[in-house]
């Protein structure tokens, strides 16, 4: 394969994210996109299965979103946020809060998932401390979940999961807890809020999908359990939905699917991923009324303090917008429904391939999760030979492709899939028999 001067060159110099330098493949070179497709340097072309970290919902280079940021670029790229304002932040404002269940409706916008869920935090202590009881300062989180990389945001990530187990002794410690799927479970949660409950500030759950904690999937019916109980001893609720907004898992928002009534609406929201379209960072943190009303008074000391460089971005508002108007002129709602049937048809059959442990679908996310040694370094591999993008971690290999995605482009995902998940099982099996114990990697 040809590999451009700027690749080796650059290599020297850039540091990747969850990389072991040393023994990492090199990445491969993207030089264009559209649709669900990439195109390498070389000209192959890879049908994406993950969507860029599951942000390209309306797939790459849709035209009116580029449209939408040239126009802005033209007029505006940046402007401060503070003492000054525009319309592209106002008008995405004005927009998320009518499509959020309830009265979720005042919007802080940052620039990251991780930073969004720090400020929903910030919102809940300070929330508490201005309702003067302030040794409400715990949050409660959820075994598997991922709320983030920096520091609060590591300190409610599965502690076993690996990611930020190094940094432990300099995290905040906050309490973990087990998602109710079972009476014991239940009765385990209740028993936490009780006893700790005037310690607590929040509850924060990624509602119906855990991602980046291995794609764990519960019902609606858990979702209003954990509502209920954050509810019942006064906890706030903070669904992070930066994975889960925009029509991943079959409605616009996963929260939407428990909220039946009031009861339900989380009393803080985050929003990042796909809130652009996949194409500009940007993300939002938006809050229920009563508590922004918690913020207000005479005394400045109330008010929230936390304001990033680049919030508000113009081109990313004016990017976003034109994603939420996507989602009013286009099916993608449907799209995600109908993905999800043909994820449910096609992957069943990996079920009973040696070395899978569980097939998991939930909207437009199909997660196989295997059991034994994951050699990821040879499934990694193995889909770009194949002409797909998929990217495994942990111990699953996981479909969340863009929304767009055409049923056959999708076919050849989730054959590709099958293929390695065929391929692996012949592996192990071969290292069995030559009982050699098979490849571990991390
Ligand atoms: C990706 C993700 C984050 C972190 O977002 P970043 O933009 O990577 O900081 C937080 N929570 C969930 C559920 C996510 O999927």
């Amino acid at each position: 394969m040809s590999s451009p001067a700027w690749l080796d060159a650059g290599m020297e110099h850039i540091w990747l994210p969850y990389t072991q330098m040393a023994t990492a493949q090199p990445p491969l070179p993207v030089v264009s996109s559209a649709g669900c497709r990439l195109r390498l340097a070389d000209g192959r072309e890879l049908i994406d299965g993950i969507s860029s970290w599951w942000t390209a919902c309306h797939g790459y280079s849709h035209p009116h979103i580029r449209d939408a940021v040239a126009r802005q670029l033209d007029q505006l790229p940046h402007v401060m946020f503070a003492g000054l304002t525009h319309e592209p932040a106002l008008r995405l404002a004005t927009r998320l809060a009518a499509l959020l269940p309830g009265d979720l409706e005042r919007v802080f916008f940052t620039e990251s998932g991780s930073v969004s869920v720090e400020v929903a935090l910030k919102m809940a202590l300070q929330y508490w401390q201005n309702k003067g009881q302030p040794e409400r300062s715990r949050i409660v989180y959820f075994r598997h979940g991922y709320h983030g990389d920096t520091f609060a945001t590591m300190a409610l990530c599965d502690p076993d999961e690996g990611m930020h187990t190094l940094f432990a002794h300099s995290m905040p410690s906050q309490i973990m807890a087990e998602l109710p799927t079972t009476p014991v479970l239940d009765a385990a949660l209740a028993r936490v809020l009780a006893t700790h409950s005037e310690h607590i500030a929040a509850v924060i759950i990624e509602p119906l999908v855990q991602g980046a904690g291995g794609m764990k999937m519960h019902s609606p019916a858990v979702l209003r359990r954990v509502a209920e109980l954050a509810r019942e001893h006064d906890c706030l609720l903070i669904c992070d939905e930066i994975m889960t907004g925009f029509g991943r898992t079959g409605t616009m928002f996963a929260s939407e699917a428990a909220a039946q009534s009031d009861l339900w609406v989380p009393d803080i929201i985050c929003l990042s991923k796909a809130l652009s379209g996949g194409t500009l960072p940007l993300a939002a943190t938006v809050a229920r009324r009563h508590v922004f009303d918690a913020f207000l008074g005479d005394d400045p000391g109330r008010a929230l303090m936390h304001g990033p460089t680049f919030m508000a971005n113009p081109l990313a508002c004016a990017a976003a917008n034109a994603s939420l108007d996507l989602f009013e002129r286009e099916p993608r709602i449907a799209q995600a429904q109908a993905i999800s049937s043909q994820l449910h048809e096609q992957l069943a059959a990996c079920r009973t391939i040696p070395g899978v442990a569980e097939v998991r679908v939930r909207g437009a996310i199909g997660a196989v999760e295997l059991s034994g040694p994951v050699d990821l370094g040879m499934m990694r591999r193995r889909f770009p030979e194949l002409g797909v993008w998929l990217r495994p971690f942990g111990n699953v290999a996981y479909l969340m492709p863009p929304l767009i995605i055409s049923p056959d482009e999708l076919t050849i995902l989730t054959n590709a899939l099958t293929q390695v998940l065929h391929e692996r099982a012949a592996n192990v099996s071969a290292a069995l028999d030559s009982a050699q114990s098979p490849v571990d990697s991390a």
